[in-house]
């Protein structure tokens, strides 16, 4: 199988099963017309989390790596009307357009989008008492995913979920002599997660639209 082959098999899946709107459509156009890479997740993706918050009965979601705010909108739909969503960006141009797509599908009053890395804002969370939060999402810079999880589980309480996206590269993750700081980060962040006592979690290769990847789930015992 190829690449292409998957995506036609994602596309018949977003048919018939995942279903889309023009709200993110608008998001996925506008986030192309601002030069935006296409890294947000996948149509297919972006509803597994949105009906893992819904299965959490996610009051509080963190997000870590905002772009457009494509998976921003899929989370943020999940939330109940007193529902709250903050999301993490360090780049002010990907903020911006994420704001405008987060307005335009009738979240923004939900939606909280902080500008800066998150190594800086991750400590204000914790110190402003923001915390707990039901369902973290982390998929920003790989090469920091071990530190996003120890904030995560600053962060976390008991039944906390938190999902963490493309870990498997290409199946680059197996290769202990990789340099690549994406590849050590992500390696660094499973052996943390594995052996970590509070976490029970599991990890789940993909093919679809984006690739071969893969995320890894786990929740805060
Ligand atoms: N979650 C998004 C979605 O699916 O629509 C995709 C996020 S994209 C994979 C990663 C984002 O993390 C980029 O917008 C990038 O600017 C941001 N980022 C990179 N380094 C960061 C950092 N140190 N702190 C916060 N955000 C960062």
């Amino acid at each position: 199988m190829t690449t292409k082959e998957w995506q036609v098999v994602d596309t018949y899946l977003e048919a018939t099963v995942v279903g889309s709107d023009e709200r993110l459509q608008a998001a996925l156009s506008a986030n192309e017309a601002a030069g935006l890479p296409a890294i947000d997740v996948s149509p297919a993706q972006g509803k597994l989390l949105h009906l893992l918050a819904r299965m959490a009965g996610a009051k509080r979601i963190l997000e870590i790596g905002t772009l457009g705010g494509y998976s921003t909108i899929w989370l943020a739909r999940a939330l109940p009307d007193d529902g709250r969503l903050v999301s993490l960006e360090a780049a002010e141009e990907h903020a911006a357009v994420a704001r405008a797509n987060i307005a335009r599908a009738g979240l923004a009053e939900k939606v909280e989008i902080r500008v800066a890395p998150a190594l800086e804002t991750l400590p204000h969370l914790v110190e402003e008492g923001d915390g707990p939060f039901d369902f973290i999402f982390i998929d920003a810079d790989k090469p920091n995913n071990p530190a996003y999880l120890e904030w995560a589980l600053k962060l976390s309480r008991s039944g906390t979920v938190i999902f963490g996206d493309n870990v498997v590269r290409d199946g680059q993750v197996t290769d202990p002599q990789s340099a690549q700081p994406g590849v050590v980060g992500t390696r660094r962040f499973l052996e943390m997660i594995g052996g970590e006592p509070r976490l029970s979690a599991t990890a789940i290769q993909t093919v679809g639209a984006k690739g071969w990847d893969g995320f890894v789930l786990a929740i805060v015992t």
